[in-house]
């Protein structure tokens, strides 16, 4: 089945209502958007791209990107969304290793695009061209068995070269599905709100909401504004959005969105939420928290929370339980193997990375997807994930999870964010060092940090250095470089060797 047939029905069962939304401002009806994507996919097609070729897409969220992701889906083609956060070099990595046939980019992205120097021919959404296009005649929707490529969803690649890791129509549909089993029940009259890039976790929430029919709300700015957030909270009915960690804490500590407004649900996802976060969040918005755990390579669909767990698990003080990833949803199963890696099968899991069997045979064994995370389960089917097995510090023979100290470190008034990691040492093998950044104007010494790790965790895991840094290596995608601030260390340890 092709997604794009979530569209076509809601253009017959509900013509008149929102489906696009820039802001406050309607642009696009069902019926509308409708019409408007069979014709980009007839102009596709007129193209002459074969069945199958993949279209990347490198553009901020605009009401376009919908359009052109639907599009492509219409026309029977493969999508390629691409953060356009990547630097040229990156993009035209996989703009190679896709084998793109057309790079589709919005006008703010031509520059790093032309930097990019595609091979494929590239389209600027908006141009006259892309106006030549959505004039074509439109085109009835293209066949799509469950097994065809949908997205081409290349890997964050905290480490190595990214891959891409192939979903189907199939896949996509078990966890648009899954979303509404085990996730969240929002009303079809409601609306999601893409403060996140629609080329990674945002644009995932696009299919269970079209799919129900909640209007596709873009912010204005086409990023992520507090104060605007809290202003589309308080118009749009029965909103939910996608944010990570970070953005939950900037959004919930500004003062100008005080107000939930018509805030239904923030699904948190895509790192660690600290427990100290989460009830600072929760303080301030009420129980409208639910949680996602997934990866590209599974998206949105391994383990996760709903508001009512969060809730249930607030009010009984487990903390456990809010400090988890929640429960197994309903379209995989976990597993967990002996060295404590989080394997996961079923609808969701994709077919395999894009033309590398060899780094598919290392993540698909058996049909297990191997996740490259640890956790642990426990007797209520509860996961909870341990650090990524390169980040766990073994310090004279002991493991220490950077997530434990990180946690307790978090909870100072002072912190904004931190860090932790292990560091070569001589004697014991690592040692625990800590990367904190301060808030501005708040100040916090070494030894109050060090008091608030001895009065709450064992004395070996608390950090032997702390280092008060004003930002933390990040990738495109926000999360933070732990092998970089790594090979920090490993260079601090290496002049350290190198002076007598
Ligand atoms: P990506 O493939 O870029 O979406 O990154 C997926 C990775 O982010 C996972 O393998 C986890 O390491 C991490 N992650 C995703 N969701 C969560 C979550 N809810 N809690 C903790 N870590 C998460």
């Amino acid at each position: 089945m092709n997604l794009a047939a979530h569209l076509v029905r809601n253009a017959a069962r509900m013509p008149d209502r929102p489906a696009l939304a820039l802001g406050t401002q309607t642009v696009a009806t069902w019926a509308q958007m409708a019409a408007q994507v069979a014709a980009l996919a007839g102009g596709l097609r007129g193209l002459g791209l074969d069945r199958g070729a993949r279209i990347a897409i490198v553009a901020e969220n605009t009401p376009d990107y919908a359009r052109a992701l639907y599009a492509i889906w219409h026309a029977g083609l493969a999508a390629v969304p691409l953060n356009s956060k990547l630097h040229a070099k990156e993009l035209a990595y996989c703009f190679d290793h896709s084998e793109a046939a057309l790079v589709l980019h919005s006008r703010d992205m031509a520059k790093t695009v032309a930097d990019a120097q595609p091979r494929p021919n590239t389209m600027q959404m908006g141009s006259a061209a892309w106006q030549a296009l959505a004039a074509a005649p439109p085109i009835a929707m293209a066949e799509a068995a469950t097994d065809d490529l949908a997205w081409l969803f290349y890997t964050s690649g905290t480490t190595g070269k990214p891959k891409g890791a192939m979903l189907t129509h199939g896949n996509l549909l078990a966890m648009a599905l899954s979303y509404f089993v085990d996730i969240d029940s929002p009303s079809p009259g409601g609306a999601i709100l893409h403060a996140a890039p629609m080329s990674h976790g945002s644009g995932l929430y696009m299919l269970p909401m079209v799919l129900i029919g909640n209007t596709q709300v873009i912010p204005a700015s086409g990023h992520f504004d507090p104060a605007e957030i809290a202003g589309l909270f308080r118009h749009w009915p029965d909103v939910t959005m996608f944010a990570a960690p970070t953005m939950v804490k900037r959004l919930v500590t500004h003062d100008g969105a005080r107000d939930p407004g018509n805030l239904r649900t923030i699904v948190w996802g895509g790192a660690p939420m600290y427990v100290a976060d989460l009830e600072l969040a929760i303080q301030r918005y009420g129980y409208r928290f639910a949680q996602l755990y997934g990866q590209g390579e599974s998206p949105m669909c391994i383990s996760g929370l709903t508001r009512a767990a969060i809730e249930a698990a607030h009010k009984t003080g487990d903390t456990a339980l809010l400090a988890s990833a929640g429960t197994a949803q309903s379209v995989v199963e976990i597993r967990i193997a002996e060295d404590g890696e989080i394997c996961v099968r079923g609808q969701s899991v994709m077919k395999g990375y894009w033309r590398d069997p060899a780094a598919t045979a290392r993540a698909l064994r058996d049909g297990w997807l191997h996740t490259g995370d640890v956790g642990e389960i426990d007797a209520r089917g509860v996961l909870t994930l341990k650090d990524r097995s390169k980040d766990l510090i073994i310090s004279g023979g002991s493991n220490i999870y950077p997530r434990e100290v990180e946690e307790v470190l978090q909870t100072h008034p002072a912190v904004a964010e931190v860090s932790v990691v292990g560091a070569p040492d001589a004697e014991w093998g690592e040692q625990v060092v800590a990367y904190v950044v301060l808030r501005a104007g708040i100040a916090a010494t070494q030894a109050e940090l060090d008091a608030l790790c001895l009065a709450q965790i064992a004395r070996f895991k608390r950090p032997k250095r702390y280092r008060f840094v004003a930002a933390l290596p990040k990738n495109a995608y926000g999360k933070i470089l732990k092998t970089e601030l790594r090979m920090q260390e490993q260079a601090h340890v290496e002049a350290g060797a190198k002076t007598p």
